[in-house]
């Protein structure tokens, strides 16, 4: 499939069709926060199940937590971030567009020059980007807070709880999804980069000897998850970070990237954290973090390998990949999102093909059935033609036709969205077909 050129096509369909819409749109939008829409949020559900599901279900030692977006204040002390959790700011004193140094080209931070407009920058300065806010009811005397720019200090600080509420034994994980945000500089790219967004993280805590071996065996994992939910293998691939890159509490660090319309960019981040949270966090806290194998009375601080993923991210490369605009070979015209069937929005359109002579009573029925299982859409409007071209551009993988030979021999039509092919199943059959394709 040709890839997308650009997010504009995408933008237009997900407003279009009720993926995403710009937040607060009746008052002229906010920059870079976004909502999601009927589709999108089934779409964001779909998503979040499936790495439930691969990273929590299908492991005996991996947990679900759901922390408190406001932690204490201190806990953002011991991780690095009051102090290290920065970019380094330049504007552009002509033009005033804002960039971060980081990302600009050798040359135009070397010659201090604007890629924009070639005007002067300025000289960088940290900006750090946590949100602040204040807790307690009058602001002056309330204490300085954050929200989180990141799930994982919420499974560190608790990891003493895991361990010995649900006596967990090294290896073991502690799974979390929930709302992240950071005061980005220059977010954009639709809901690429945004200030609020969603994170999927596991950190796995290991034996420190067993480090390198679990790192590797989570890139495999992690690798194979993207063929699970149905992303194009070339249009993904791992970046190693020199060490120039790697953050300061990393050892190791690889990055998932995915190839968007912007270029190669990181999808996911798995790394090697060493002990270095832990051990913050026991400095800061007083409170001795140390595992004691109980088979070898080894004591230690266990290493964490960490995977994280931003949900809205992936979201958006599974949109980009699903994209084609398509020239049928009777010159007609389509738009259609190839998701694969485990992660579609909707996962059945019911069409009866007209709405009297019982048919829609009988598509009727067979809607309530279907929707005890999976999502399901139902139209009887517009010709059947149309309504085909509304559910490829919602992505919905098999659209269910209730026609006249369904009353005589009880025979339903099932359309791929892919191929276009009809088949015929037996109602009686259709249910168990449908589960095969599409279950996680
Ligand atoms: P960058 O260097 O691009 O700012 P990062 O390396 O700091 O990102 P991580 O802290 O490793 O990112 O975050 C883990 C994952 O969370 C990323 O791989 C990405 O999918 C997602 N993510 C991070 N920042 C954002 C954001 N501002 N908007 C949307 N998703 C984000």
């Amino acid at each position: 499939m040709a890839l997308l050129e650009s997010f504009e096509k995408l933008v237009s369909l997900a407003k279009r069709r009720g993926f995403v819409y710009p937040s607060s749109e009746i008052y002229g939008g906010i920059n870079s926060c976004y909502d999601y829409g009927p589709l999108g949020v089934e779409l964001k559900r779909n998503i979040k199940e499936m790495w439930w599901m691969a990273m929590t279900r299908k492991h005996d030692n991996i947990v679900g937590l759901d922390a408190a977006i406001l932690m204490h204040p201190r806990v953002w002390e011991a991780s690095g971030h009051v102090s290290n959790f920065t970019d380094p700011l330049v504007d552009c004193k002509k033009c005033k567009s804002r960039f971060r140094e980081d990302t600009l080209s050798p040359e135009n931070v070397e010659k201090r020059e604007c890629p924009s407009c070639g005007g002067e920058l300025t000289e960088s300065r940290q900006f750090n980007l946590m949100f602040k806010t204040t807790m307690g009811a009058v602001e002056e005397e309330g204490a300085v807070i954050y929200l989180r720019p990141e799930t994982a200090q919420g499974i560190f600080v608790n990891f003493l709880n895991v361990k010995d509420t649900y006596r967990q034994k090294i290896p073991f994980g502690i799974a979390q999804i929930g709302k992240a945000f950071r005061n980005e500089i220059t977010p954009g790219n639709f809901i690429f980069r945004t200030r609020e967004f969603e994170q999927m993280e596991m950190q796995y805590f290991v034996n420190p000897a067993e480090s390198d071996a679990e790192f590797e065996k989570w890139m495999a994992e992690r690798i194979a998850f993207y063929d699970l939910v149905g992303l194009t293998k070339e249009n993904l691939r791992f970046h190693e970070h020199g060490p120039g890159e790697l953050a300061h509490y990393a050892r190791r660090a690889f990055d998932i990237e995915y190839k968007f319309p912007i270029g190669w960019k990181e999808l996911e981040g798995i790394h090697n954290r060493s002990d270095f949270d832990l051990r913050q966090h026991q400095e800061f806290s007083g409170r001795n973090m140390e595992y004691l194998d109980p088979a070898t009375n080894e004591k230690y601080l266990p290493f964490i390998i960490e995977t994280s993923v931003g949900c809205d991210r992936m979201l958006l490369a599974l949109m980009c990949d699903a994209y084609e605009d398509q020239t049928l070979e009777d010159g007609s015209e389509r738009t259609v999102l190839h998701f694969h069937p485990r992660i579609a929005p909707i996962k059945v359109a019911i069409l009866p093909l007209v709405k009297k002579d019982g048919l829609r009573e009988l598509a009727t029925s067979i809607k309530e059935d279907l929707q005890q299982h999976f999502n399901v859409f139902y139209d009887e409007k517009a010709a059947i033609g149309r309504r085909y071209r509304r559910m490829d551009e919602a992505g919905t993988p098999y659209c269910v036709t209730i026609d006249y030979e369904t009353k005589d021999n009880g025979t339903v039509t099932i359309r791929d969205r892919d191929s276009m092919e009809q088949i015929r199943v037996n109602v009686s059959q259709l249910k168990s077909w449908l589960l095969e394709r599409i279950q996680i």
